[in-house]
C-alpha cells in the first residue's frame, strides 16, 4: 500500500482513538508530546493532521500527519509507523465489513419465499406489469421485508453462478422516490445475471 493511499484511508481520529486520545468539542487535545495541561494540540480532520500550538513543544510549528504521529508516539522508524498505520486501516476495515455472506442454500430458500410474495403482492405485480417485466418466465421475487430485511420493498432478482446456484440478489426498490437509491445488490455481488431459460 502506497503512503499516499494510507494517508487517504487512515483518519487521524482513528489514530488518536487507538491511543485512547479523544479531542474535545473544539477538536483540541492535550498534546502527548509535551507536558500539556490545557489542550494545545488542534486536530484537523479535513487534512488528517494535528498541530501543537505550544511554544514548549518540540513538535511546535509543524503539522503532523497520521504516519508522523504514530512514528513519534511509538518512537519507532517510519517503516514501522507505516506498518502500524496499515494494521490500523485493517482493523477499521474489518469492523466495517459486512457480516459473513449468506450461504447460497439460504439464498435459494429466501428466494423461494420472495417469489411467493411477488405473485401474492398486487403492488409488486402492478409495478412489474407497468415495466413490462412481468412474464411467467421471469424469475423475480418481492420482498416486503417479512423474510429478509435487506432489500426491503424491492423486486428481487436472483444472480446465479454457472451452476445455476443463487449467489446474490439484485433488488429494485419500488417504494423509493429517489433516483439514486433504487438499486441494491447484496454484498456478494458475484453472480451472472439471471438466465431466462
Ligand atoms: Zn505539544
Amino acid at each position: 500500500m502506497e503512503i499516499a493511499e494510507i494517508k487517504q484511508q487512515l483518519s487521524i481520529l482513528t489514530v488518536l482513538e487507538h491511543y485512547g486520545i479523544r479531542p474535545n468539542k473544539n477538536k483540541m487535545l492535550c498534546c502527548p508530546f509535551h507536558d500539556d495541561k490545557n489542550p494545545s494540540m488542534q486536530v484537523y480532520a479535513e487534512t488528517n493532521t494535528v498541530f501543537c500550538f505550544s511554544g514548549n513543544c518540540s513538535k511546535n510549528g509543524k503539522a503532523m500527519d497520521t504516519i508522523q504521529f504514530i512514528q513519534d508516539k511509538e518512537s519507532c522508524t517510519k517503516h514501522e509507523a507505516i506498518k502500524k498505520a496499515q494494521s490500523l486501516i485493517g482493523a477499521v476495515t474489518q469492523q466495517a465489513a459486512p457480516k459473513p455472506t449468506i450461504q447460497p442454500e439460504n439464498l435459494t430458500e429466501i428466494f423461494a419465499k420472495l417469489k411467493q410474495s411477488f405473485y401474492s403482492s398486487s403492488k409488486s405485480r402492478a409495478y412489474a406489469e407497468s415495466r413490462n417485466i412481468y412474464t411467467a418466465k421471469l424469475e423475480a421475487g418481492y420482498n416486503n421485508g417479512t423474510h429478509y430485511s435487506r432489500l426491503k420493498n424491492c423486486i428481487v432478482f436472483p444472480l446465479k453462478d454457472r451452476e445455476n446456484n443463487i449467489v446474490s440478489f439484485y433488488g429494485r426498490n419500488i417504494e423509493s422516490k429517489g433516483k439514486d437509491d433504487r438499486h441494491f445488490y447484496t454484498a456478494n455481488r458475484k453472480g451472472l445475471y439471471s438466465r431466462s431459460a
